[in-house]
């Protein structure tokens, strides 16, 4: 039993090892793709009953070597050094331009871009890249929305207040992402400008059959509706989940049904045959 305990302490070493080597490969990779511009956006659109109203940018990592690197893999790794500053600025940047090529299209239709909590704890510099990108590109703060999730309120909540606050008054929406999964106080909820609750995923993916998950869902939109805020249901797939989803009085929708997330060529593509209906 001695021996087993020692091998199996190896093992767990040796894993452990691997794990670390393993961060440190994908973390000093992920600087040298930031710095040779090897991520990529696609785009996933937000419907309501008029079609396209928003677009939801979201970060594409693809290495030659290791392949597809999923966001939730390097993300935290991003978030863990100091490189989620870097991207987070490069992202706000290349949404802005993105949407306002969008905008000779669609006029009114803004982007969608994910905030780490991270990028809060250093409000000057979000505010400085966002403001200096809206001003490059030509556009209204009503360009751009920013998707935190609840967690941000974990730290620092005086200066994420403020920075809302600051940024609200430009026009600037904010959505909470994945609503009803993190840490929520519906204080912040109260006291802060928000424009979106996005009802996370696990509630969406059975709703059509599981009325427990419905009831949740139904009180969900009560409570966005007693903020004025508006509800936007994540992950849908299936037309069970969408007209399970109007019933309830919630019109707008983001998720494979309608489209994946997609290159800015195809989602021009997309847009076009969406317009034509
Ligand atoms: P999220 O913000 O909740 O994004 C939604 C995720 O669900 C995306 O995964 C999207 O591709 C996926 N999705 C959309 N519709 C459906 C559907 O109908 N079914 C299913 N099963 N999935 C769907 P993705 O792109 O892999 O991103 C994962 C997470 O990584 C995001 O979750 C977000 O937290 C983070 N992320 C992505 N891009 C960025 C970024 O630019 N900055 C930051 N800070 N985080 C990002
Ligand atoms: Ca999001
Ligand atoms: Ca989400
Ligand atoms: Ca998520």
């Amino acid at each position: 039993a001695k021996k087993q305990g020692k091998s199996s302490f190896k093992l767990y070493s040796s894993r452990l090892s691997d794990k670390i080597h393993c961060r440190q490969k994908l973390e000093t990779l992920l600087r040298l793709a930031v710095k040779n511009e090897e991520l990529h956006l696609v785009f996933q659109p937000q419907i309501n009953e008029d079609g396209v109203f928003a677009i939801e940018a979201l970060l594409r990592w693809e290495d030659p070597e290791l392949g597809v690197i999923s966001a939730d893999e390097f993300i935290p790794i991003a978030e863990e050094s100091l490189l989620i500053e870097e991207i987070t600025h490069w992202v706000i940047n290349q949404s802005l331009q993105m949407i306002a090529r969008l905008r000779l299209i669609c006029p009114s239709v803004y982007v969608a871009v994910n905030i780490s909590a991270k990028n809060c704890l250093y409000p000057e510099k979000l505010k400085h890249c966002i403001l200096t990108g809206l001003n490059d590109a030509n556009l209204p703060g009503s360009a751009l929305e920013l998707e935190v999730t609840e967690n941000v309120f974990l730290q620092n909540v005086h200066n994420t207040n403020k920075l809302f606050k600051d940024l609200g008054h430009y026009g600037i929406r904010f959505a909470i992402d994945d609503f009803g999964t993190g840490y929520s106080s519906l204080t912040y909820l109260l006291n802060l400008p928000l424009n979106t609750l996005k009802i996370d995923r696990s509630f969406i993916q059975d709703i059509h059959c599981n009325k427990i998950k419905l009831g949740v869902v139904k009180g969900i939109l009560v409570i966005a509706k007693s903020l004025s805020m508006n509800c936007l249901a994540e992950g849908v797939e299936i037309e069970a989940q969408k007209q399970c989803l109007e019933e309830l009085g919630c019109n707008r929708f983001q998720g494979y049904y309608f489209s994946k997330p997609l290159r800015e060529k195809d989602f021009l593509l997309y847009l076009k045959s969406d317009l034509l209906q």
